[in-house]
């Protein structure tokens, strides 16, 4: 009985509603009857969106017709001053995330033919632009869909799950000036950076004990030869990305503690070290590099990032090589220095990366450079041995394993690889896709917005933006 009443009284509201709104009968009438037509749950749910958004649409569109209506005070004319004059009340039409809205509002003009084009106060107080077709909320769906997937699919992504039609060109339009937008507010903030640090962002007390670790990478991204033109071979430039992020644990379903990172925030820039070092900088000094308690720089051999380390890190870091690049290097030496005698080869190798492992480094730098003197070693094997232990004794500061696992910090990079690999993999490397340098940066910085957190202030304040 009580279900039978709750539905009566619901078939009632929605038909008053209908009935005061004659000019949306059709359409929601066509809406509601598939809602009470629906067998399925998974239909119902679906015309039961559907009906919302048009629900949606009769309020909104009811409330800025009441709004575009009222007078208020009667505007000036910027230019003389004068009282305007009232041109009625003129359409104003708008694409949406819930459908396309009309209304009207009142629009003045001044009656001294002053060329200010007419004023629409509604306008300006909902922040929408002259020229505007589309309303911001959804050139933000869209933009989030397009730092995921293709410009194609975010736009076939959009007409499934909210049935508005925009075309991959807007959305790619609408990338580029968000994306510009991202990238204008942090240069400013870098430019900051140059007078004064920026202040740590708040964390909670969880957080800000955890370790924090930073570390960055290089990527490939095939890139069109010549702005303008698809013709050419593809030009492979390097974006250098850089992370800064809480170390945390999780315990795995088979009982075993693994390390995970939290509170993951990205740099990255399409050039030099020189370029990625100061946003890297930032980024950890907002992250709390000066306050936490244990700061790890955690890299492969790449130069780069380790003259970004010595630079600007060290002070507050301390400095972990990837062992298993450190590995690397041990069985070159091996192969080199004991060719020909492959068992013995693999013996040492087993025994120098353990003795590199547990802290006995010495032994394994002793054993290479006693190896050195031997007469019977080619001038190559000479100078490959003698890089390896060239490349140890540079980061024998970075290489003690065991202090650092007792630390339960880590000793690969691996994670912080993958991050970075992430960024540019999953979104610019798909098969057949090539960049121009704009195309790439924009979306990279809005990417990037996304993945730290700001995505929504590109937004908020948008800067003004052109049609559509
Ligand atoms: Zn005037």
């Amino acid at each position: 009985m009580i279900e039978r009443f709750n539905n009566t009284k619901t078939e009632n509201a929605m038909e008053e509603l209908l009935q005061s709104h004659p000019q949306y009968d059709t359409r929601l009438r066509a809406s509601w009857n598939s809602v009470q037509q629906a067998v399925l749950l998974h239909t119902l749910i679906l015309s039961a969106v559907k009906l919302a958004f048009g629900i949606a649409i009769v309020l909104v569109e009811d409330l800025l017709n009441q709004r575009g209506k009222a007078c208020g005070e009667r505007p000036r004319c910027s230019h003389c001053g004068e009282p305007l004059e009232s041109k009625g009340l003129v359409d104003r039409t708008m694409k949406t995330l819930i459908g396309t809205l009309t209304w009207k509002r009142r629009v003045w003009r001044c009656s001294h033919g002053c060329q200010i084009g007419q004023v629409a106060p509604l306008d300006t107080a909902l922040g929408i632009q002259p020229n505007q077709r589309t309303s911001f909320e959804l050139q933000q769906a869209a933009c989030v869909l397009a730092v995921f997937v293709p410009f194609g699919i975010a736009s076939m992504l959009l007409k499934s799950v909210c049935g508005v039609e925009v075309d991959p060109t807007t959305i790619w339009e609408w990338v580029q000036a968000a994306g510009k937008d991202a990238m204008r507010r942090l240069e400013q903030e870098l430019a900051l950076l140059m007078d004064a640090c920026p202040s740590p962002d708040v964390l909670s007390d969880v957080v800000s004990r955890l370790p924090l670790l930073c570390g960055g990478d290089g990527v490939m991204v095939p890139f069109r030869p010549q702005t303008g033109s698809a013709c050419g071979k593809n030009v492979w430039r390097e974006v250098k990305v850089g992370i800064v992020a809480r170390l945390g644990h999780r315990v795995t379903k088979a009982g075993r503690t693994v390390s995970v990172l939290t509170r993951r925030r990205l740099v990255a820039v399409l050039g030099t070290i020189d370029d990625v070092q100061p946003r890297l900088w930032f980024m950890a000094v907002k992250e709390g590099i000066t306050t936490a308690e244990v700061v790890v720089w955690l890299s492969d051999g790449g130069r780069g990032f380790w003259r970004v380390y010595a630079e600007q890190f060290a002070f507050y870091a301390c400095g972990i090589l990837d062992f298993y690049h450190a590995s690397q290097h041990l069985w070159k030496a091996a192969k080199g220095w004991l060719d020909g005698r492959t068992t013995q080869a693999r013996q040492w190798f087993t025994s120098a990366r353990h003795k590199l492992r547990h802290g006995a480094v010495d032994e394994v730098l002793d054993d290479m450079k006693d190896a050195c003197h031997s007469s019977t070693l080619s001038a190559e094997v000479r100078k490959t041995l003698e890089n390896v232990v060239a490349y140890l004794e540079t980061h024998q500061d970075h290489i003690d394993y065991e202090g650092y696992k007792e630390m339960g910090l880590p000793i690969g990079s691996g994670m912080v690889e993958s991050v970075c690999k992430w960024l540019i993999q999953q979104r610019f490397k798909c098969v057949g896709m090539r960049w121009s340098e704009d195309g790439f940066n924009h979306l990279l910085h809005l990417r990037l917005a996304w993945v730290n957190g700001s995505f929504d202030d590109v937004f908020v304040h948008p800067a003004p933006r052109s049609a559509p």
